[in-house]
């Protein structure tokens, strides 16, 4: 029988309704209650809602994984909002331990009707438990995503998320993986000593200025289409990119491109990063990762 270690952090599929609005408080072990076919291991690390997670919930999550590489598969359970982030800086640090490392949650919690949580737990964990499987994949909706290319599209619907450039890594049907092709793993990445602090800008017609603290470390800046910045914006970042890396992405699905237009090309001109096929998730951890 297969040994599979789940680790819970809060989000939906934890919730209960409150009077202040829906908060986690579910446990692991009520949480994955009825599933036999595996031997499991509850880890309840935290509860939170996932837009409170910070760089220090993820060392206490890094630091869980990082010492369970004896498991055959991990499952953790986690909101839905910040998943992505939480699912890059796993895929930067963890893909090569030669296990799945699968994230899931849902978007209605499990103690309410039509929540798909129980179905997004037992897919999860068909995936930690299946041999062709290592690196770190959100399963969710039947979805198989690689942690790094993965994106919350939609905050209403059941099948929230989706692969940002190219197709799912594979699905699981039926409580059996039908398909799956790995993505490839990153260079093994560490996480920083000190906690770096990086700016993500989304830019708008209104952006006028790059604003960034003195004491931050780096800057991701989401941009439209294949990527560029305005030139009103220039001056801005050509002071920006003397401080600091700073990484263009896109908020579009395919990635960005800086060499496809003039305002790309300025862009890099003027020292930026083409953020290619990376997330705004993506690209703002790596940059917190690197030392
Ligand atoms: N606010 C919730 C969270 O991210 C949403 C969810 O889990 O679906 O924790």
């Amino acid at each position: 029988m297969k040994k599979i270690l789940i680790i819970t952090t809060g989000g939906t599929i934890a919730c209960e309704t409150t009077e202040n609005g829906r908060a986690p408080s579910r446990s692991g072990a009520e949480l994955t209650a009825g599933i036999t076919d595996c031997e499991i291991t509850i880890c309840d690390l935290f509860s939170c809602d996932s837009t409170d997670i910070t760089p220090s919930h993820w060392r206490k999550l890094y630091n869980k994984v990082r010492e369970s590489a004896d498991y055959d598969g991990i499952v953790i359970l986690h909101g839905t909002d910040t998943l992505e982030y939480t699912a890059a800086m796993l895929y930067f640090t963890a893909s090569h331990m030669g296990i799945p490392i699968i994230l899931t949650g849902a978007m209605i919690p499990m103690s309410e009707e039509y929540s798909a949580g129980g179905r997004n737990i037992r897919d999860a964990v068909t995936a930690a438990c299946d041999d062709r499987i290592s690196g770190v994949y959100v399963v969710f909706s039947g979805r198989i995503i690689s942690g790094g290319n993965v994106i919350k599209r939609y905050s209403t619907e059941t099948d929230a998320f989706r692969a940002f450039c190219s197709r799912d890594n594979g699905s699981v049907q039926d409580g059996a993986v039908a398909y799956f092709c790995g993505a490839e793993k990153p260079p093994v990445m560490k996480l920083p000593e000190r906690d770096r602090k990086i700016s993500v800008i989304k830019l708008s017609p209104f952006t006028d200025s790059l604003n960034v603290p003195e004491n931050y470390d780096g800057a991701v800046i989401e941009s439209y289409g294949a990527g560029g910045i305005p030139s009103q914006l220039a001056e801005s970042l050509s002071a920006l990119c003397a401080r600091m890396p700073v990484t263009v992405t896109t908020s579009c699905g395919g990635g960005a491109d800086l060499h496809e237009y003039e305002v790309g090309q300025r862009a890099l001109s003027l020292g930026a990063i083409d953020g290619g096929k990376m997330t705004t998730a993506c690209a703002a951890v790596k940059m917190w990762l690197e030392a």
